[in-house]
């Protein structure tokens, strides 16, 4: 595997693990991007099981 990674502004290949681009000051996104979307996944996977709880229990209840 290469340890390098592809600037999106400019083409030029640079290390890995730096978060902005030496040659044009690309600021690449950072990985809270994406543990956003898993929280907003779990969020939802949350509500969908408590929903499902609560019809469990109405069902039980009646
Ligand atoms: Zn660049």
């Amino acid at each position: 595997m290469k340890k390098k990674k592809e600037c999106p502004n400019c083409a030029t290949e640079i290390p890995k693990d730096s978060k902005v681009c030496y040659i044009c000051g690309y600021e690449f996104p950072q990985r809270e991007a994406k543990s956003k979307i898993f929280w907003i996944a779990g969020f939802i996977l949350l509500i969908l099981f408590v929903l499902s709880l609560a019809r469990i229990l109405f069902s039980i209840l009646r």
